[in-house]
C-alpha cells in the first residue's frame, strides 16, 4: 500500500483535482508509475515551482520528508501564477478523546531565513518517527512560502515586497491570496510562524497582547533555549520585551482571519539568524513540541479555549 506522503501533485493541476487525488492507487497509476516501486515522480518536480531551485539543504531534505512512508502525513502543492507552487503537508497525529486540534504551521516567508523551512522539515521527520508527539493535533506546514526569496537568500519576494506586511489588506501577491483562502478554509485553532532576525542577541517571540499567547510562547521559549542562548534586553527589535516576550504586533503579518472566533492562538517564534542553521531548527523544533505539549494541557484542563 502506497503512503499518502506519496500522494503527488503536478503543478498543471488545480487545488481541488489535487485534494480528490486521496486514493494513492489511482494517483500512481495517473503518473505511470510501477506499484512495487517506491515512487519517484516527485524528483522529476522541483516542487517549489517549475522556476525556482530551492536552497540544496531544504529542496534536499523536503525531498527525504515526500519520500518517507507514513500514514499520517500527505502533500500537496496547488501552483501559483508566480510559476512557484504553495507546498503544504499535512500530518494528521493519532487519534485523541477529542476532536483533532488544527495548527497551522508557516515558515520560509521570509527568503533570508532558512532555518524556518529546516525545522519545519525536521519537524515533519520528526513526527513521522514519533507520531505521538502529535497526538490530536492535524498538522498543516507550509515550509516555503517564498521559494523565490528561499532561491535568492532575500527576505522580499521576486517582486520586492515583505509577504509579511501584505496579509488581509487585499494584497496583490498570489501566495497571500491563497494563503489568506486556506487560513479562512481551515480556521485554524493554532498558528506558529518560524522565523529570524539576525539584529537580536537570542530567541524571542511575539506575543500579541494574548494571555494564551504568552502561556505558550514562554514554555515555547525554555523548550527552546535548550540550543540557544535567550534575547533578555528590555528592548527587542524596538520593541518594550519582557524575558524575550514581546506583545507588539506588525500590521499585515500572517494571521487568522479577524472575524475567526474564537480567534487562534497565534505565535510568532524568532531564533538568532547569526548562529548556524542546525542550531536554530533544533530550537525551532522543540519550541514547536513544546506548544503542542503544552497546548494539549491547556484544552485537557480548560475545555474549550
Ligand atoms: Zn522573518
Amino acid at each position: 500500500m502506497v503512503s499518502p506522503s506519496q500522494i503527488l501533485a503536478s503543478p498543471q493541476e488545480s487545488w481541488h483535482q489535487i485534494a480528490d487525488f486521496r486514493s494513492d492507487l489511482a494517483l500512481r497509476t495517473k503518473c505511470g508509475l510501477d506499484k512495487s516501486l517506491p515512487c519517484r515522480f516527485v524528483d522529476r518536480l522541483n516542487h517549489a515551482g517549475t522556476s525556482v531551485r530551492l536552497p540544496e539543504a531544504i529542496a534536499q531534505a523536503l525531498a527525504e520528508v515526500r519520500s518517507t512512508v507514513s500514514p499520517h502525513l500527505s502533500f500537496t502543492a496547488p501552483p501559483l501564477a508566480t510559476g512557484c507552487a504553495l507546498e503544504r503537508y499535512d500530518f494528521i497525529g493519532p487519534k485523541a478523546a477529542h476532536d483533532f486540534i488544527r495548527i497551522g504551521l508557516f515558515t520560509g516567508i521570509h527568503g533570508d531565513e532558512p532555518a524556518g523551512p529546516i525545522a519545519a522539515t525536521r519537524l515533519l521527520a520528526q513526527l513521522i518517527r514519533q507520531p505521538h508527539l502529535a497526538t490530536g493535533y492535524h498538522l498543516t506546514v507550509y515550509p516555503t512560502i517564498n521559494p523565490h526569496g528561499l532561491a535568492a537568500g532575500t527576505r522580499h519576494d521576486e517582486a520586492g515586497f515583505d509577504l509579511n506586511r501584505e496579509f488581509w489588506k487585499e494584497s496583490s501577491r498570489p501566495v497571500v491570496k491563497l494563503l489568506e483562502q486556506e487560513l479562512r478554509a481551515a480556521r485554524f485553532q493554532g498558528i506558529i510562524a518560524l522565523h529570524a532576525d539576525d539584529t537580536c542577541e537570542g530567541l524571542y517571540g511575539y506575543a500579541h497582547g494574548r494571555l494564551l499567547n504568552e502561556e505558550l510562547l514562554r514554555p515555547a521559549l525554555r523548550a527552546s533555549g535548550q540550543h540557544l542562548p535567550m534575547d533578555q534586553r528590555p528592548l527587542i527589535d524596538g520593541f518594550a520585551a519582557d524575558e524575550g516576550v514581546i506583545h507588539f504586533c506588525f500590521p499585515g503579518v500572517l494571521s487568522a482571519p479577524a472575524d475567526q472566533h474564537p480567534a487562534p492562538f497565534d505565535i510568532i517564534l524568532e531564533t538568532p539568524a547569526k548562529a548556524p542553521d542546525d542550531l536554530q531548527a533544533a530550537a525551532m523544533v522543540d519550541g514547536v513540541l513544546a506548544i503542542l505539549a503544552e497546548y494539549r494541557r491547556f484544552i485537557a484542563f480548560g475545555g474549550d479555549l
